[in-house]
């Protein structure tokens, strides 16, 4: 059988890892090879990888997506892209040229490189924060999108990019939008592993505005699952929202971790809300229903208890990770 070597950009992040992981875990799709181009900001780590960094297949190169000649020679060695790569801080530090030079800039790289190498696939991971805020039901994949922030809105050009590369020049593309993953390896700084760490610590909880945001969570599980079905049998130049049914409110979100903890609301404080935070962000997954097979596996309870016993069971992790970020009172979640 020929090997599929599949290039996965931002394999060393919190999703990326866990679908390198999956990919070359027992039970991954047979004849894959995978390079991992990450360029390790202060979220991507090679810990993230240690469970596959001697397995057969597995290959890391330390660089920067937005290096064409770097992309150009390492898509010349491959036969798809799974495109995870991204800036995604949310918070008043973080200037918006980031976002727009690694996810506008460095996903024009990389489709270049595809298209002039004439890769099979490119799986563009995207979000479901492209499409902005809706008050009631939700968005389809035929909806425009319509974004609220610097970075949903870098992530919106680059998915317009990645489809119009189908539309020009036949490349295939394939886009997945999906809402708030959740799970082990997730960098401190994001919603959920930021209170589990900041609970298990005696810390108080900064919860934005009224807590009345609504946001679907999805496991890190369910999410790699679909993209694995979207890079597998999805179509070219298809763009698939993925979910998992589970919409709940931040104040709902912070009352099931405080009771899974043990803690109660004496420990949240409620801060001032960033600029450019959608209200409710949620997407119709029915495409990928019916279409793939796709279906979220993980009870939300499950995988919240589970998460937090993996924080729980892993100061070694994420400890160091809050001491590089400094004192780590600064708000940067992005939900
Ligand atoms: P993450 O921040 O944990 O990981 C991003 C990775 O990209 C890191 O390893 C980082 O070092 C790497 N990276 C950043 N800039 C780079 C560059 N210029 N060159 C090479 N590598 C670079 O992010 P994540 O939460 O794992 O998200 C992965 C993707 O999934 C992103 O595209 C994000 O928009 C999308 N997504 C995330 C969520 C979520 O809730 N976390 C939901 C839907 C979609």
């Amino acid at each position: 059988m020929s090997t599929t070597r599949i290039l996965v950009t931002g394999g060393a992040g919190f999703i990326g890892s866990h679908y390198v992981r999956t990919l070359l875990g027992p039970n991954g799709p047979p004849g894959v090879a995978v390079t991992v181009l990450d360029r390790l900001t202060h979220v991507g780590s090679l810990a993230n990888l240690a469970d596959v960094r001697r397995a057969d297949g597995f290959g890391f190169v330390h660089g920067d997506i937005c290096d064409a000649d770097l992309v150009g020679r390492l898509a010349a060695d491959h036969d798809q892209v799974v495109h995870f790569a991204a800036e995604s801080q949310v918070g008043p530090v973080v200037s918006p040229d980031a976002f727009v030079r690694t996810n506008v800039l460095g996903t024009q790289a990389l489709l270049a490189a595809a298209l002039h190498h004439r890769l099979r696939t490119f799986v563009h991971i995207s979000c479901d924060e492209v499409y902005g805020s809706i008050r009631a039901g939700s968005w389809a994949e035929t909806d425009p999108v319509r974004p609220n922030s610097p970075y949903s809105a870098s992530k919106a050009g680059a998915d317009l990019i990645a489809l119009s590369y189908h539309r020009t020049h036949g490349l295939d593309v394939r886009v997945t939008r999906c809402s708030n993953t959740y799970g082990p390896y997730q960098h401190p700084e994001k919603l959920v592993p930021l209170f589990i760490t900041r609970l298990l610590q005696g810390r108080p909880l900064p919860l934005y505005g009224d807590g009345a945001h609504v946001r679907d969570w999805i496991h890190v599980d369910d999410h790699v699952r679909a993209i694995e079905l979207v890079r597998a049998a999805g179509r070219p130049g298809e763009v698939y929202n993925i979910g998992a049914g589970n919409e709940l409110s931040h104040r709902e979100l912070t009352g099931l971790l405080l009771r899974e903890c043990g803690a109660d609301w004496g420990r949240v404080t409620f801060v001032e809300d960033r600029q450019g935070h959608d209200r409710r962000c949620s997407v119709d997954f029915t495409k990928i229903r019916a279409q793939l097979g796709y279906a979220p596996h993980k009870d939300l309870a499950d995988g919240l208890a589970e998460t937090v016993d993996w924080y729980r069971t892993h100061r070694s992790w994420w400890e160091p990770l809050l001491r590089r970020a400094g004192s780590g009172e600064r708000v940067l979640l992005r939900s």
